[in-house]
């Protein structure tokens, strides 16, 4: 017989068998002999009470053979001589859509500006130790996209819009833990998504399709309103009439050069302000209500949110035992974004805190038509490096200091590497997005006891929450409304907003364009 039943342990508890299997027993009111096993369907934490507990849910074997779940197969095959499709970009949504088109009998050729995962790292390192930045190599671009060196939380609220299981199941194939596949909030870790990247990569070339790096999308090639080629900065020309467009949320001469051949592309709304760093154990004591935390449970998190003066302020991409990373991709700009590794063992808590602009924000600035989200970005990314300095030294304020509007006398120690400047960020930020975030510093002080305090950091800017700039497509075909054979993707588009929505954007892409060319055929 096979149950499913849900049972809740301490910390200590739900990481011991014999203490699962106790509490099953209990729960079934069946002796432990009968039990014969389990399976863990879903894995979480309830920090309400003062004990914090984990939730399981469990799919329980009694008097019979457990069986294991179903393997997961890709069912990948050699495409070397199929109909190809071009893919820019080789972040989670080219990928996945790379791995799609392969299990539906399509090659996809990948053209990707930045360098693979093991030539990307010592550029990464450049930034960190020099303040240098390669505009073709850095934390956004290269291969695996911004994926590849971000935290690697799996989590989406975009569960209608496909299958997450699916994306989970595939990480795994590749080489994330087990864990991803039940744990309410999976993570992966910087340090071992570039292994999974690769692994990636490797099969994607060993069922004949292409992969190459260092090779940039500059102009496509139309005739009338049908693509025929794509060319890049190499010189080279590559003949297609299908190409997806996963170029990600940094790509600005993607969006400059689609503008200029008059392809529509639409101002977007997004969300800019900083990225604030807590130590850990302040976050671990708020949310867990503790003066130290249980070894068994893992760095806490938080996500907080609220309305000031008509805008949403909202935390975003929180990275418990984490890094503040330089996310800029030209140099002269600041731009902060986090990552965590795999244990979250680093004493700091980090997450973006970001208010919502849209066009009025971005005209009242005097940026008006399809790009001035992106001006409006830069713009204040450019203020950053200025007030911060030079070299990636990004302008930083305590907390309290900032609602203050004191200059910080000390600063505390933060995790970003290219170092930190005591400045006023009210000379960074736009005075509507200062001044909504200040009043956001109190209101979620007042929903987390701790949070409003000057061990708090805040640091500028964090401004690439989002694409600045929307590609329109068809809500039927995916395509873009006037040039046949070119799919907008995911994050750069504006259809996507972290890797398993990037990943499942750009599976569903492969399939409608599968549809179509077999449907044809
Ligand atoms: C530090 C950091 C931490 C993050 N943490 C998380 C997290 O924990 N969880 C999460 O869900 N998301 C996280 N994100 C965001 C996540 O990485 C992105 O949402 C996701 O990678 C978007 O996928 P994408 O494929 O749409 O675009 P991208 O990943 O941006 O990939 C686009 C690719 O296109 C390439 N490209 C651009 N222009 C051209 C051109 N002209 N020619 C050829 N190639 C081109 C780029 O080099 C890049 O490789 C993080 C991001 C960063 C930077």
């Amino acid at each position: 017989m096979i149950k499913i039943i849900s049972i809740s342990l301490s910390p200590a508890e739900a990481a011991e068998e014999r203490s699962i299997k106790k509490a099953i027993s209990a729960e079934l009111a069946l002796s432990a002999k009968r039990i014969t096993g389990y399976n863990i369907q879903k894995r979480s934490i309830d920090a309400r009470a003062r004990q914090a507990k984990v939730i399981l849910q469990l799919e329980v074997f009694i008097d019979q053979k457990v069986q294991l779940p179903q393997a997961f197969d890709p069912q990948l095959r050699d495409v070397s001589h199929a109909p190809h499709v071009v893919i820019v970009g080789a972040g989670p949504a080219g990928l996945f859509a790379a791995l799609r088109l392969i299990n539906l009998g399509i090659k996809p050729i990948i053209i990707e500006r930045g360098k693979d995962v093991r030539s990307r790292r010592r550029d990464l390192a450049a930034m960190n130790k020099e303040g240098i930045v390669n505009p073709e190599s850095n934390y956004c671009f290269g291969e695996g996209g911004a994926g590849t060196y971000s935290d690697g939380k799996l989590y989406t609220r975009s569960t209608k819009r496909g299958n997450v299981q699916r994306i989970l199941q595939l990480f795994h194939h590749f080489g994330a833990e087990e864990n991803i596949l039940y744990e309410a909030h999976p993570h992966i870790g910087t340090n071992k998504l570039p292994q999974i990247i690769t692994a990636i990569r490797e099969q994607i070339i060993a069922c004949g399709a292409e992969v190459h790096f260092n090779k940039k999308l500059t102009d496509i090639v139309l005739d009338r309103d049908n693509i025929t080629a794509v060319k890049t900065a190499d010189g080279d020309t590559i003949a297609c009439s299908t190409v997806i467009l996963a170029t990600g949320h940094s790509a600005r001469d993607v969006f400059s050069l689609l503008h200029a051949k008059n392809i529509l592309v639409e101002a977007k709304p997004f969300a800019l302000g900083v990225r604030i760093e807590h130590p850990q154990q302040l976050i671990d004591q708020a949310q867990y209500h503790c003066s130290v935390r249980d070894a068994y449970l893992p760095p806490a998190s938080y996500s907080l949110v609220s309305q000031e003066q008509g805008r949403g302020v909202f935390s975003f991409c929180m990275c418990p035992g984490g890094i503040i990373a330089p996310a800029a991709t030209a140099p002269g700009e600041i731009v902060v974004n986090g990552w965590s590794p795999s244990k979250r063992n680093n004493p700091f808590a980090n997450s973006g805190t970001v208010v919502a602009v849209d066009e009025k924000d971005f005209v009242a600035y005097g940026f008006t038509g399809p790009l001035a989200g992106m001006y409006y970005q830069q713009m204040v990314e450019q203020k950053a490096f200025k007030v911060g300095g030079g070299n990636l030294v990004a302008p930083a304020q305590r907390m309290i200091d900032f609602t203050e509007d004191k200059i910080s006398s000390t600063l505390p120690a933060c995790s970003y590497l290219p170092g930190v400047a005591t400045a006023s960020i009210r000379d960074v930020l736009p005075a509507e997005v200062h001044a909504a975030l200040k009043k956001a510093m109190h209101s979620f002080g007042k929903k987390m006891k701790g949070y409003y305090t000057n061990d708090a950091l805040l640091v500028a800017t964090e401004s690439r929450t989002s694409s600045p700039v929307r590609i329109p497509r068809d809500k039927e075909t995916l395509q873009h409304p006037q040039i046949n054979g070119l799919y907008p993707c995911a994050e750069g588009a504006g259809y996507a907003g972290g890797i398993v929505s990037a990943a499942i954007d750009g599976e569903r892409i492969a399939e409608l364009i599968a549809a179509k060319m077999f449907m044809s055929a």
